[in-house]
């Protein structure tokens, strides 16, 4: 057999390489704002591609979630059984704290260094990334809850407790928001649960919740963030698993979803039977309530979305370094190097992006800072999310046939990539949410413009990006989804001439502002230095 086999050639996984300080982009970023969280970062870097932790994320995507309705007896127990390679994740995720370094750390940037934990998170795992993310958002509206005091403490604990009990009796918790219903999640004042209160009204007090929910994923959380309506209009409630009374709570999960992407985590449908629920905010503000946690949740995919295209464009990178075709490297064929060049581009555009967006929260009590987290958060949900399919499905392609097979980490990308941009606002709801910020918060836009101000002089194509975007925001007649696509643009234009080497920035302002780039992958225009541009994101495999 063996000698019928042809020579070599194959390209063995990527394993063992550090995935944070080989980053340049974020290994600087994090040392610049958030120098004394380095080595917390640099500890999930090191795991990011070893073998032990792609051999479970495989594995948690292979063995999928049960859902157990019944005990054996014929009693409800509503609960979903994982492999022990999904709570292997969810340990190595949570004992990381990347849903919680920014809440448990009083260092400098905190939110900065858990969105690179996300990222690097993100490149591992999308299925477990969607907990962290909604413990992350989770955290300070515990906080700010005096009656849900044991979920804030024990959902900032950097470490899992799968075990099915009480929250007083665990080591650490979980938190799932559950909104959508079957009649729309956009739009979640049609929301028809129905929230009637146990005894007096009010914040913190203890109502009943009937009605269904279309989706809640991690339906094994320890509560949930949910909507549902008095006649005061939607509110916002917590849902506990177990009553006070130590008895489950009144929370059927009906069936868990056969989805695309993202199947190691248990998405389900569930219906709330004189569910036991806690008001969070003032009854009739629940849509306003629940928003609050969107600027997280939202940070969270955006910085997602750009750890989802590292991981592709590691694994192209990598494999067009090792792999030969008509006796050269591909990484070395002219088409070939243009294509994994213009990814880089992508890649870089979506992380400094993303990374800024989370330095704002870092300086929340600062004006100009919030205003521009407030239009950065729908511009880089928006953008981050729409360009990760692209980049996932050109990294298959890149690698050709062997990234088509289920055993490369590829598919799993590819499945993962379109959903992002579905949940926690789909892309129309963020150019409306961008339309909205013009024109109710128009004074947000200016620290956006400012950046790119501070940087444009010495760059004529983002000078002419500027001038186009001055007139855009103002003019009634511009909007959608092109305005939101402008704004990304020169923003990250702006961050790549700022943090990014002249290669980079150069050719990013020539294909996604001058428009010399044809509408795929790999037309960088004559002249750009791919090789510069590739070498800037290779980790260090050589
Ligand atoms: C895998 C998965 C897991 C999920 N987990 C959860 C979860 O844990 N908890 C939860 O609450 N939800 C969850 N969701 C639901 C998700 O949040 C919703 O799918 C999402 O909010 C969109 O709602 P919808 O599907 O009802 O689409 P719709 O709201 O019906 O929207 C359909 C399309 O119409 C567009 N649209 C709607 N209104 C407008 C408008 N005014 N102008 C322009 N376009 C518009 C939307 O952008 C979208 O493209 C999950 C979804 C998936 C796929």
């Amino acid at each position: 057999m063996t000698a019928t086999l042809p020579p070599g050639n194959l390209v063995p996984d990527l394993t063992g390489v550090d995935a944070f300080s080989g980053d340049a982009l974020v290994s600087d970023a994090v040392a610049s704002y958030a120098p004394a969280l380095s080595d917390a970062v640099a500890a999930l870097g090191r795991e990011v591609w070893a073998p032990e932790t792609l051999a479970a994320a495989r594995d948690a995507h292979r063995h999928l979630p049960e859902l157990r309705t019944h005990d054996r007896l014929g009693n409800r127990s509503d609960t979903v059984d994982f492999h022990p390679a999904y709570h292997r994740l969810m340990a190595q995720g949570f004992g990381h704290g990347v849903h919680a370094l920014s809440w448990t750390s009083a260092e400098p940037g905190g939110h900065l260094a858990r969105a690179v934990l996300s990222y690097l998170w993100n490149q591992v795992d999308g299925a477990t990334a969607c907990p962290t993310g909604m413990a992350y958002a989770a955290i300070p509206t515990l906080r700010d809850t005096p009656e849900l005091a044991d979920f804030a403490r024990l959902t900032a604990v950097h470490g899992y407790d799968p075990s099915f009990r009480p929250v007083g009796e665990k080591s650490a918790a979980t938190i799932g928001y559950a909104m959508t219903e079957k009649q729309g999640g956009s739009d979640l004042r049609a929301n028809v649960t129905v929230a009637q209160p146990l005894a007096a009204r009010g914040p913190g007090e203890a109502y009943l919740l009937n009605g269904h929910k279309w989706f809640c994923s991690a339906p094994m959380s320890d509560g949930f963030f949910t909507v549902a309506r008095t006649e005061a209009g939607p509110c916002c409630f917590f849902v506990p698993r177990w009553r006070p009374d130590g008895t489950v709570n009144g929370i059927a999960i009906n069936r868990l979803k056969d989805k695309l992407g993202n199947r190691a985590n248990a998405s389900s449908e569930i219906e709330y039977h004189d569910a036991w629920a806690v008001l969070v905010g003032e009854e009739g503000r629940g849509v306003r309530t629940i928003l609050t946690s969107s600027d997280y949740t939202r940070l969270d995919f955006a910085i997602g979305s750009a750890g989802l295209m590292r991981a592709a464009l590691s694994q192209a990178l990598f494999y067009a370094d090792r792999r030969s075709a008509f006796g050269a490297r591909l990484s070395s064929l002219p088409v070939q190097a243009s294509v994994l060049a213009d990814l880089v581009l992508e890649w870089a555009g979506a992380t400094v992006l993303a990374l800024r967006l989370a330095r704002t929260l870092d300086h929340h009590d600062d004006v100009e800072q919030r205003l521009l987290g407030r239009i950065l958060t729908p511009v880089a949900k928006y953008w981050n999310c729409k360009r990760a399919p692209l980049v996932a499905e050109e990294g298959i392609e890149c690698i050709g046939g062997n990234a088509y097979i289920e055993e490369h980490p590829l598919p799993r990308y590819y499945r993962e990539a379109p959903l992002n941009a579905i949940w926690e606002g789909t892309a129309n709801m963020m150019v409306l949410d961008v339309e909205r910020v013009l024109t109710k918060e128009p004074k947000a836009v200016e620290p956006l413009l400012d950046e790119i101000r501070d940087v444009a002089a010495g760059e004529p194509r983002l000078i002419d990006a500027l001038a186009e975007l001055e007139t855009a925001v103002t003019s009634p007649a511009v909007g959608g989804r092109r305005l939101t696509c402008q704004l990304a643009l020169a923003m990250q234009a702006a961050l790549l001439v700022k943090h990014a080497p002249p290669a980079i920035a150069d050719a990013f302002c020539a294909t996604r502002l001058e428009r010399d780039w044809m509408p795929t992958f790999g037309t960088l225009p004559h002249g750009a230095d791919v090789a510069g541009i590739i070498a800037f994101a290779r980790l260090e495999w050589a």
